[in-house]
């Protein structure tokens, strides 16, 4: 996938290039790709993104490491579905030594990391969903910093985040491209998809949704309820196939065993003229790819790497696909 146009973003007078934000939550690199088309086909008006308050109203636990938090701002919010905020994590006095430590250790500033929006602009509360990074003896180089402290988060608390950017939001010719999308997620990759589906379904937009959601387990899967809920009240809008790698999910409906292959895609693009994709998930990280450059290798493709490799196995235009990573 070629990266796509990077939109230039307005900030207190000064301009930030988005792309220039990087990965790992960094301001946010949303690593998104996309055909020039796909991307970003019509430059959009350049957007105010700004710092606000936002207070923590609930915290839902979706998987026993991942949770959403329900912010409320307390202001109408300005943003398109699939967008991202930025969290610093320098806001919090707690983590001053933490951070300094890790800065010394990395030489160089921590930057902010960037939440993807799981929610959509009409609903009552942004919504983040934090999936908790470990530290692995030996073999992450680093203790994870902010996501820790998000996932186990209590409500109650008040925080600052930076809003709104990101690519991975519908093309505004979408009606005129398709009406199928398909959506091809893995893990806390489904955050901004939930927010792009939940959007459609309440614009009534016409476009009807397929999402093919890969995790581990059962117990992995991120917004369970709000898709079964979703799903049998627009059963004419939205299907929900549930592919579970490393558990027999036997006879549960709309659950397969098994990575999401070209065999699966196939069955679900009848007609690779005729679709339109978001994809998100894991993907090779600036950090992977700068130890694989120093190693003389190639980095091993991921998740969103291998679906694109697949889409355009089954016959998809770089055109007809977004994704995103991290
Ligand atoms: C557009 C976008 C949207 C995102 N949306 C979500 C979302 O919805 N939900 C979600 O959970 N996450 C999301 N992320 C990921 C998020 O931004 C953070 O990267 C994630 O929470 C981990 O942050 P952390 O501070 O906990 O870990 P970090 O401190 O960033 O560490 C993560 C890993 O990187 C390694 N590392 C850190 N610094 C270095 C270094 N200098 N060199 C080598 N290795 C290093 C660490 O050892 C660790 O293994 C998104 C990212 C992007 C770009």
């Amino acid at each position: 996938m070629e990266a796509c146009d990077t939109p230039v973003i307005r900030e207190e007078g000064e301009h930030l290039r988005a792309k220039a934000m990087t990965q790992n939550g960094a301001a946010g690199d949303s690593g998104t790709t996309g055909g020039k088309d796909g991307g970003r086909e019509k430059r959009e008006p350049k957007r105010r993104v700004r710092d606000f308050e936002v207070a923590v109203a609930e915290v839902r636990m979706e998987t026993k490491d991942c949770a959403t938090l329900f912010l409320a701002a307390g202001e109408p919010m300005d943003y398109e579905a699939g967008h991202f905020i930025t969290i610093d994590p320098h806001q919090f006095k707690f983590l001053e030594h933490f951070i300094a430590h890790l800065e010394d250790q990395k030489g160089q500033r921590e930057k902010p990391r960037a939440y993807s929006l799981g929610s959509a602009p009409h609903e009552e509360h942004l919504i983040v969903t934090v999936k908790e990074e470990t530290y692995e003896s030996g073999q992450t180089p680093y203790p994870p910093l902010l996501s820790p402290l998000l996932a186990y988060h209590d409500a109650g608390s008040s925080l600052t985040v930076r809003g709104f950017t990101g690519a991975y939001t519908y093309p505004k010719d979408i009606r005129e491209r398709t009406d199928n999308i398909l959506h091809v997620c893995a893990g806390s990759g489904i955050v901004p998809n939930r927010g792009l589906i939940m959007n459609s379904i309440h614009r009534g937009d016409g476009l009807r949704h397929v999402l093919l959601f890969s995790n581990k387990t059962r117990d992995d899967i991120i917004y369970f309820r709000d898709f079964q809920e979703l799903q049998e009240r627009h059963p004419d809008k939205l299907e929900v196939l549930h592919c579970i790698t490393r558990e027999d999910p036997a006879g549960i409906p709309n659950f397969r065993r098994g990575r999401i292959d070209a065999d699966l895609l196939r069955a679900y693009i009848p007609d690779p003229g005729n679709c339109f994709v978001f994809s998100c998930g894991p993907g090779i990280t600036p950090h992977a790819r700068r130890a694989a450059k120093e190693r003389g290798e190639r980095p091993a493709p991921q998740f969103v790497e291998t679906m694109a490799a697949l889409l355009t196995e089954v016959g998809l235009d770089k055109k007809q696909i977004k994704q995103e990573s991290w």
